[in-house]
């Protein structure tokens, strides 16, 4: 099985979390091959960032770690990802953050999103571009009060993500981009039929995956004791929502399991600056073996859902 989505820290922020610590949890939860994300301190952005990172992976599970390059709007840097990505196995794709609160890695600005699919179209790019989808103008961040930490869900709706994938598509399609759009941790029913729109009418290749933690749980856990410990972005949505996607992913309408594990410590959780995030690896094997066939899942959709479905479109890189 693959977890095609951590964030394993690392480097300045080994106390979060490690790359050989993240492959110790994988191991116990069945998982032998992880996508690391860029958003590291300092960000995985030029080749020597790759070169550095790699440096940090136990030499025995080098076959088994990829990582993404973060996309900026800055054309010498967008060359150099792509000329990453030709170079090194282990660069499975480029990363777009479209929402805020990553710093360098956020591009917020639609003309800025739109500069890096013509790019890398320019470029003939046929890999991945990954994309966080929260549109900054549907948020509503003055909702957000820690006392209260369900607000954080109701300061980042489901319009917010939708509205941002159908920016993409529309990208994709405006700048004749063909690589592979790929959401990453879809959370809302709506995004899920734009996609599976899309994907239908076979106009272009667009793929979404899903986190455990937004098929188990809805915004509720925020409501509960240490209900900061639930903040992560996108946020848990209503129970209305969670059946949905529960739905969806029976019908294969998401093409993959992907758990965005993202540690903090506790205490920068609990307290300012209630950074969102969960380790969601720690749930893989309990929400693989039991939920989803508990929801009605097969073992043949299970199997495309963490592993055949993600060689299919990684098989290029993929051992
Ligand atoms: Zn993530």
């Amino acid at each position: 099985m693959i977890d095609p989505h951590v964030h394993c820290r690392d480097g300045k922020q080994a106390y979060k979390e490690t790359i050989a610590h993240v492959f110790e949890i994988a191991k116990e939860q069945g998982v032998e091959k992880i996508f690391d994300m860029p958003n590291t301190d300092p960000p995985i952005l030029y080749e020597h960032d790759v070169q550095e990172r790699l440096k940090l992976v136990p030499v025995d599970r080098l076959g088994d770690y990829y990582l993404y390059v973060g996309a900026t709007a800055d054309e010498k840097q967008l060359e150099g990802a792509v000329e990453c990505y030709d170079k090194y196995t282990e660069v499975i794709g480029i990363k777009l953050h479209a929402s805020n609160s990553r710093g360098i890695l956020s591009v917020v600005e639609i003309e800025e999103q739109r500069r890096i699919y013509k790019i890398l179209s320019a470029l003939g790019y046929r890999g991945v571009i990954a994309v966080h989808c929260e549109k900054e103008d549907y948020l509503k961040e003055a909702l957000w009060d820690p006392s209260a930490p369900i607000t954080h869900s109701y300061a980042r709706p489901e319009e917010a993500e939708i509205e941002s994938v159908k920016d993409q598509i529309a990208l994709v399609r405006e700048t004749d981009f063909k690589g592979i759009l790929h959401i990453v941790h879809v959370s809302s029913p709506g995004a899920v039929e734009l996609i599976d729109k899309a994907k239908t009418g076979r106009e272009m290749n667009v793929t979404c995956g899903v986190t455990p933690h937004h098929i188990l749980w809805d915004n509720e856990m925020l409501a509960g004791q240490d209900g900061l410990l639930y903040r992560m972005n996108p946020p848990l949505r209503e129970k209305k929502s969670i059946e949905k996607l529960r739905e969806y992913l029976k019908e294969g309408k998401i093409d993959w399991i992907e758990t965005d594990h993202a540690p903090h410590a506790r205490g920068e959780k609990l307290f300012h600056p209630y950074l969102p995030g969960y380790p969601s690896l720690y749930l893989y094997g309990d929400f693989v073996n039991q939920i989803l066939p508990g929801i009605g899942i097969s073992k043949e959709q299970i199997k495309k859902l963490t592993s055949d479905n993600i060689y299919e479109i990684f098989g290029n890189k993929i051992r």
